[in-house]
């Protein structure tokens, strides 16, 4: 018989392992293991199976760890695939203006809108901004998010575009969660350039998408196309800017209007299109062809109380990888959860419980290009889980608004585990 191997931790009894992994074929698309365990050696994935194996093939030394999931759910910690992570301010007075009926013209004549968090984001100073991202990273590592896309864009100046990046990097390098960096200095046109888009273009093409890159402070380079925004060919000059720098295109598509970004998308090779309300049926094809990731934002829908949803069914229809994410901002999706958005993608987007698990696990590594490395339970992978205090996966969207994450496991240490109420009793 073949000696026992050493391992740092073991998962075992989970009722339903979730590996996501494609060598797993069974019916419900997950590739469930039922009584299944995991085991981890040096911060990667080094085998999955079933637990009644763990014990003949295993053992745990003085320092190794093993969670009973006994009657609960492990699976892939999420990923976030869009998020504005980095700003300051918050926007509350603009929210209570919206409900009362005042229009987003209206706010901006207010001193509301974008623009007011660019200037409090450019009079913030730098560990302002750490700490602000910081908190925002610990209440997403809570709810069991153990990557995230972030992007820049509150700054619009070279200066405050970088130190916005220089954040992120640093806190890349200190926080337990992974961090996937965007340029998006195409966020909006800042005030000073509004009646001279020109050199503000310049400026990003010439100047800051140079910096940026030579820096390396950021892989993706993402623009906010939209007939408000940067039109589509100013859009396409950007992320073709972009590409000779070695900065992979994302596109903010078609959110508020149709406007060619879906096809946009395919043309220049996108990783991902993001947002697609107003996708036509030309750039669903396309998208399909070319095998550009979507990333819906159902939060932004539900805060801006939009009525039009995009066409999430027919999208994984023709083949493509949907993944759902929070789009964390002050103006359209004040949130750091992204349980929330798995069970608005299901109840406004009409995704079923599996689809908006994969769309928060191996289809938003894949709008980022990290699926050969997380998103599933696959040997080899970087050993990022969660057990869940569920009895099953439908019931994650099912039950909302309320935590299930009992463990996450980032890089094969334990990252959280959920402190309990004391169940104290009135004396
Ligand atoms: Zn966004």
């Amino acid at each position: 018989m073949a000696s026992k191997i050493s391992v740092d931790l073991i998962i075992k009894n989970a009722g339903e392992l979730l590996t996501l992994s494609s060598s797993f074929k069974e019916d419900s698309g997950l590739g469930m293991i039922q009584d299944g365990a995991v085991a981890i050696k040096e911060g990667r994935i080094f085998w999955v199976g079933k637990a009644g194996e763990v014990s003949k093939k295993f053992f745990l030394d003085r320092d190794s760890r093993e969670i009973d999931a006994a009657g609960k759910v492990v699976m892939p910690g999420l990923i976030d695939a869009h998020t504005h992570l980095i700003f300051a301010g918050s926007r509350e007075n603009e929210f209570e203006q919206r409900i009362q009926g005042l229009s987003y013209q209206e706010i901006e004549g207010r001193g509301g809108g974008i623009l007011s968090t660019v200037e409090a984001t450019r009079h913030s100073s730098f560990d302002e901004l750490f700490s602000l991202g910081k908190r925002r990273l610990d209440r997403m590592l809570c709810k069991g998010v153990t990557t995230l896309e972030a992007k820049s864009g509150y700054g619009l100046s070279l200066r405050d575009e970088m130190k916005i990046l220089k954040v992120m990097k640093a806190l890349r390098e200190s926080h337990l969660i992974d961090i996937v960096p965007t340029f998006l200095g195409a966020h909006t046109f800042p005030k000073e350039f509004r009646e001279n888009r020109a050199h503000y273009m310049g400026l990003l093409i010439e100047e800051m998408i140079p910096q940026v890159a030579q820096e390396r402070l950021a892989e993706f380079c993402d623009v906010f196309c939209e007939e408000k925004a940067f039109t589509l060919e100013e859009s396409k000059k950007i992320l073709e800017a972009g590409k000779r720098y070695g900065l992979k295109p994302k596109i903010h598509a078609d959110q508020l209007s149709p406007g060619g970004g879906a096809e946009l998308a395919a043309e220049v090779n996108a990783c991902s299109a993001d947002h697609l309300e107003y996708v036509s049926q030309e750039g669903i094809n396309k998208m399909a062809e070319k095998r550009v990731a979507a990333v819906l934002l159902p939060g932004a829908s539900f805060f801006l109380s939009m009525k039009r949803y995009p066409p999430a069914r027919e999208m994984i229809e023709r083949g493509v990888a949907v993944s759902l994410a929070t789009d964390l901002n002050p103006g359209s999706s004040m949130t750091e959860s992204l349980p929330m958005m798995m069970t608005m993608g299901c109840t406004m987007f009409k995704m079923i419980p599996r689809e908006v698990i994969q769309a928060t696990t191996i289809h938003a590594a894949r709008s980022m290009g990290r699926e050969k490395e997380i998103g599933s339970l696959d040997a080899g992978k970087q050993a990022d889980l969660l057990v869940l205090d569920i009895p099953n996966y439908r019931y994650l969207p099912y039950h909302f608004g309320v935590d299930h994450v009992e463990y996450v496991i980032k890089k094969g240490e334990i990252a959280y585990h959920r402190s309990y109420f004391l169940g104290r009793e009135r004396s």
